[in-house]
Order: C-alpha cells, then sequence, then structure tokens
C-alpha cells in the first residue's frame, strides 16, 4: 500500500470509544448483579441477626465488586484488541489494494452517510465527480504495466492528499475514481475539481524521452438531496464522456436542482451555459 496516499476508512467509532461502551455497560451489569446479591442476602440472612446480617453483605458486595475489577481490565483488554483486528479487516475490505483509497464497497459506505447528511443539512450539497485517466491505454502501451500503476498510485495519491478527511476518495475500477465531497455549493466543488485536474496535470510517469505527462478528465454532479447512485453515476458519466468529446483535461459538472431543471456548465468552455432536464440521459457510451 503506497505511503503516500491517506487510507481514510470508512466512518466508524474509534475502537477505544467502543471498548468504553462496552466497559461502561459491564460496569452497569456488576452494579445490578451487586444490588440483586445484596437483595437476597438480605432475605437469606435477615433470620440470623445483625450481627450476622451486616457483615455478611458486606462481604457479599466487596467479593462481587472486587472481582469485577480483574474481569473489566481483562474485558477491556480482549475487547480492544478485537476491534482493532475487526478495524483492520474492515480496512482491508472496503481500500483498493493497488491505490490505497476506498474500494467501491467503501466508497458506497462513506457516500451513504453523506447522502444522509443531505437530509439533515439544507444548507448543505454534494458534489460528485468521476475522475478518469487520459489515453491511459497509450501509457500501459508505451511504457509498461507497471508504469501504468504508477500513474494510477500518483493519480489516487493527489485526489486522496487535496481532499478532506470528511470526503470520499475511492477507484471504481481500472483508471476510473469517484469522490464524494460536502460543499456549500456547485462553485466550492468545481474549485476542488479544477484543483484535482490541474495537479494531476503536473504529474509525470517514466523517464526521459519516454516520459509522458498524466491528465485527467473529470465529470461532476452537484446536488441538495438525495438520489441514488446509479442516476448520480450516469449523469456524472454523461458530463465526463462531454470532457473527453472536448479534448480531455477537463471538468465538465452539472447542478441538479432539486425539484426541475438542472444547469449544464463546462469548465474550460466545455458545453458552457447549457440547460439540461434533472433527468440525465444515459451516457454515449466511451
Ligand atoms: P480515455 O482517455 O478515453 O479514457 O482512454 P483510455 O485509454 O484511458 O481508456 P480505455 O478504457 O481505452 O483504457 C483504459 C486502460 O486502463 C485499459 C486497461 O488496460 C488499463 N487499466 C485498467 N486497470 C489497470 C490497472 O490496474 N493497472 C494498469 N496499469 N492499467 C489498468
Ligand atoms: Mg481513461
Ligand atoms: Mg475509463
Amino acid at each position: 500500500m503506497p505511503a503516500s496516499v491517506n487510507i481514510r476508512g470508512p466512518d466508524m467509532q474509534p475502537p477505544t470509544e467502543r471498548t468504553k461502551i462496552i466497559c461502561g455497560e459491564f460496569l452497569l451489569l456488576v452494579i445490578v448483579v451487586t444490588l440483586a446479591a445484596t437483595a437476597c442476602g438480605l432475605w437469606f440472612f435477615r433470620s440470623y441477626g445483625e450481627g450476622v446480617m451486616v457483615p455478611a453483605l458486606g462481604f457479599t458486595v466487596a467479593v462481587a465488586l472486587a472481582s469485577a475489577l480483574p474481569y473489566l481490565a481483562y474485558l477491556a483488554l480482549r475487547v480492544s484488541s478485537l476491534y482493532a483486528d475487526n478495524d483492520g479487516l474492515m480496512r482491508a475490505a472496503t481500500t483498493d489494494r493497488l491505490t490505497g483509497v476506498l474500494n467501491r464497497q467503501g466508497f458506497e459506505r462513506r457516500f451513504r452517510s453523506h447522502l444522509r447528511m443531505l437530509l439533515g443539512d439544507t444548507d448543505k450539497g454534494l458534489m460528485v465527480l468521476i475522475v478518469d485517466a487520459d489515453h491511459f491505454k497509450r501509457i500501459n502501451d508505451r511504457l509498461g504495466h507497471p508504469v501504468g500503476d504508477i500513474a494510477l498510485k500518483k493519480i489516487a495519491g493527489t485526489l486522496a492528499k487535496l481532499t478532506r478527511d470528511s470526503d470520499a476518495v475511492g477507484r471504481l475500477g481500472g483508471e476510473e475514481f469517484v469522490i464524494s465531497l460536502p460543499c456549500g455549493n456547485s462553485e466550492q466543488g468545481e474549485k476542488v475539481a479544477e484543483r484535482l485536474r490541474k495537479a494531476i496535470n503536473r504529474h509525470y510517469v517514466g523517464s526521459g524521452t519516454n516520459g509522458t505527462q498524466l491528465s485527467v478528465s473529470i465529470g461532476g454532479v452537484f446536488l441538495r438531496s438525495p438520489q441514488p447512485f446509479e442516476r448520480i453515476y450516469e449523469a456524472a458519466d454523461a458530463n465526463l464522456y462531454k470532457s473527453k468529446q472536448t479534448g480531455r483535461n477537463r471538468t465538465t459538472i452539472t447542478s441538479i436542482a432539486a425539484h426541475g431543471r438542472g444547469r449544464l456548465r463546462g469548465l474550460d468552455g466545455a458545453g458552457a451555459g447549457q440547460d439540461m432536464p434533472a433527468a440525465m440521459p444515459a451516457p454515449g457510451g466511451r
């Protein structure tokens, strides 16, 4: 896994928090059991008089509480190590092995939490970007598959480095990446998209005359209300197709209005000012 990529797992409570919750529940259980033991002791020893009952009850409570401590320490140790193992497995299951960003499953998980945020916060919107490497087959053909892999790691590393921890960066497959970034308005998301595109365009792979500059095309959709991912993907992919068709190394963004029509806006002059319906057309197939 490349060290340069900031690995972001799906949203989870940290292991220490979850261990604290379990230990808290265990302590509550100890208190309930101790109270129950005290009630039983009261009932059992009441006929022996106060001289027997008080030390007997004291002994019952002391033993219950004292024996809980080593159990608690053991439980905390075991639970935190199990949680750490579990988090490792979860990270492996949701991370793309080559690039270190989220895989499709990990991305979908994080994306669902972004959609839930849209329901709760009417001021927030979501920008979803599909980022596809340009002429990637040529890079593989000319420089070899291992150099192609290095290019993919550079692209993923740049996407992860220039986005926030709360954003989701995933690899959908091949040389195609997806980003979900909560933002206040479409312009903010467009700025991020352009920043990413330009940063990737500063990278080279290969050496000497064989070296080649990397570039990506981006198709994006800005939304203010939750939509099925398939629909968002279809719209973003249609915009990606426009970016490819109009010369590559560019960004095309569509805003989907919550109700009614959306507005198509192309950066770098692609498709500026055109209107399109909120129900997006299927991509033309690249
Ligand atoms: P366009 O600009 O239209 O997107 O052209 P492209 O060449 O990037 O697109 P195309 O779909 O023709 O080729 C994608 C290439 O990506 C083909 C495939 O071999 C390569 N690829 C997919 N996954 C990997 C991978 O994990 N490592 C490497 N090195 N190459 C990969
Ligand atoms: Mg490509
Ligand atoms: Mg592709």
